[in-house]
């Protein structure tokens, strides 16, 4: 029977979803300030690739400790959801254990719900472990790890803690009320049973705790839910639409300007025919820039890309440049796009993680210029990249940061001339011979003069 109890549930249930549909258009209004690009061919691949990557986990078994650990979490995760089905009807209507009907599939459900919930804690209690104590160096190192992200982290992992300990308390206050009243137990408790006693005899206490946690544990998942926008834990939700409109082309690939290719193409055939330039809405001509100085120049789905980063530093890990010492930290330049975006658009409603910027230690130092460009990340940084893809190899949710330093670096040389001098000698040599080198085309075949090739006469 529907009592005000629930009528209060209700209400608590629609604020909490409400509050994250808002925030969640808020993410897009953000990320579709990027420009646009196709990427829905090929379906079929897109959707192995989703399934191997997100939902497979691919490539977190490169590292196999942190891969079982977040494996616990991710189905724990999964499989939880069943459960705050039951809970959000069982809120709404009044009833109890409301998916109990189906019997044998219910208690295998429950039971592996609270192993599971008990894995995650362990896996939990160890990543707490692993960030704090032991202090893992990509965890813990990089001017872009300041005072949000890692204590961010930290947030996530206690309050899934608390989660898990408020469904545990729900479940056993509740089972050995069930038991005292000679009810019928529906579903299975592996891990609960162990503990019925810690709650005394009293049913009406029994009652009473079983309330509190089980109130505890939905108002956590509406108020962690509103609290994931804000997160590098947003990558729970971002990670499968990101890996299915990830890139489908050979790594080493990169794409063309279009304006250049025309251009390009008009050089080499005087008949050939740009299209006309491209028009807004209002029918005016759309200045093309070269190249990526702010997020805007920048597609969705290298915007998209900085809200599915979930900060392990993988990719800073094995970056050769990182590694020997450069300032470049491909972790860094996603961040940094996401503070961007976030700064130039609209922020999440629980926290802005700008705010929290100026705590941490800098190494990289930016100007007061209000662009991506320079305002976030330095010429140096992209200059260091050897675009040798092992970050995005490593990225464990595909993401592709090679592409956002190469049109940073598009714009510096393209728009500002602004490329390393070695650099520039060695456009200015292709320009003139063809080649990289400082040597004319009729001297190309010169180091051959002296070999001996023996005739076939
Ligand atoms: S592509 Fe650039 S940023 Fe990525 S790992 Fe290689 S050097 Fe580092
Ligand atoms: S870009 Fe990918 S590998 Fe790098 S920190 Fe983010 S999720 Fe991890």
């Amino acid at each position: 029977m529907i009592g005000i109890e629930n009528i209060i549930f209700l209400i608590v249930a629609a604020v909490g979803i409400g509050l994250f549909v808002w925030q969640i258009r808020k993410i897009r209004k953000n990320v579709l300030m990027g420009r646009d690009v196709e990427l829905t061919d090929n379906p079929s691949e897109r959707i192995n690739k989703t399934l191997l990557v997100a939902f497979g986990q691919q490539k977190m078994f490169k590292r196999m400790l942190p891969a079982v650990l977040h494996l616990f979490v991710y189905v724990g995760f999964i499989v939880i959801n069943i459960e705050v089905l039951e809970i959000l009807i069982d809120g709404i209507f009044g009833t109890h254990r409301v998916l109990g009907f189906v019997g044998p599939l219910y208690s295998g459900l429950m039971a592996i719900n609270e192993i599971l919930a008990a894995l995650v804690i362990v896996s939990c209690a160890i990543f707490l472990w692993r960030r704090n104590v032991t202090k893992v160096p990509r965890l813990w190192k990089g001017p872009e790890l300041r005072a949000w992200p890692k204590l961010d982290a930290n947030i996530i992992l206690i309050t899934e803690i608390v989660l898990m300990l408020a469904l545990f308390v729900f479940n056993i206050a509740d089972l050995k009320r069930v038991q005292l009243a000679g009810e019928e137990v529906v579903g299975a408790y592996p891990i609960s049973r162990f503990f019925v006693d810690i709650f005394g005899n009293d049913p009406e206490q029994l009652y009473t705790i079983a309330k509190v946690g089980w109130w505890f544990h939905i108002l956590g998942i509406l108020a962690f839910m509103n609290y994931l926008p804000s997160s590098k834990h947003f990558h729970i939700i971002m990670a499968f639409p990101n890996v299915y409109y990830s890139k489908l082309l050979p790594k080493g690939k990169f794409t063309t300007n279009p304006a250049i290719t025309h251009e390009i193409k008009a050089m080499l055939d005087p008949s050939y025919q740009p299209p006309a330039p491209e028009v807004d809405a209002e029918g005016n001509p759309v200045i093309q820039r070269f190249g990526a100085k702010d997020v805007e120049d920048l597609t969705w789905k290298q915007l998209m890309d900085s809200y599915t980063c979930t900060e392990c530093g993988r990719c800073t890990a094995v970056c050769p440049a990182n590694v020997t010492g450069k300032l470049l930290s491909p972790r860094k330049i996603v961040m940094d796009t996401r503070d961007r975006m976030e700064e130039k658009g609209e922020h999440p409603a629980i926290f802005a993680p700008n705010h929290y910027k100026e705590l941490g230690e800098e190494r990289v130092e930016t100007t007061d210029e209000k662009t991506l460009l320079r305002g976030y990340i330095t010429p140096e940084e992209l200059w260091a990249c050897t675009t040798c893809n092992a970050c995005v190899e490593a990225c464990p949710v595909n993401i592709d940061q090679l592409s956002t330093i190469m049109d940073l670096r598009r714009f510096l040389v393209l728009e500002e001339s602004a490329a390393p001098s070695s650099l520039n000698a060695m456009f200015t040599n292709i320009e003139n011979n063809g080649a990289p080198w400082a040597f004319s085309p009729a001297d190309r075949f010169n180091w051959a003069e002296d070999l001996y090739v023996p005739s076939k006469n």
